[in-house]
C-alpha cells in the first residue's frame, strides 16, 4: 500500500501512526519531521520501507505496523466558505 513521499505527508496534514502487534499493541503518532530529517523529505513511505526502520519503543519489537490517517476533512464532504464541497 503506497503512501506518498514524507514532505507531501506534512504538507496535506496527515499522520502516521506506527503500532505494536500482541501482546504489546503500543502505538504512537510518528513525528513527520523527525522522520524527514532521518530519512529525507523525499523518503517514500510505504508498509515496506518505513516499517523495517522502525521499533517499538516500549518493548523494543520490530514487528511493527504503519497506518496513514490522512488529514480531518480530505475525505468527508465538508463547508468551505459557504459551498458544500467534497
Ligand atoms: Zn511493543
Amino acid at each position: 500500500m503506497p503512501f506518498d513521499i514524507i514532505r507531501d505527508l506534512i504538507k496535506d496534514g496527515g499522520q502516521i501512526w506506527a503500532h505494536c502487534g500482541p501482546p504489546c499493541w503500543h502505538s504512537r503518532n510518528l513525528d513527520l519531521h523527525a522522520l524527514g530529517e532521518r530519512l529525507g523529505y523525499d523518503f517514500e513511505v510505504s508498509h515496506y520501507s518505513l516499517t523495517p526502520k522502525l521499533r517499538c519503543s516500549k518493548c523494543g519489537s520490530k514487528q511493527v505496523g504503519i497506518r496513514h490517517i490522512p488529514a480531518a476533512g480530505h475525505r468527508a464532504p465538508g463547508i468551505v466558505d459557504g459551498k458544500l464541497i467534497w
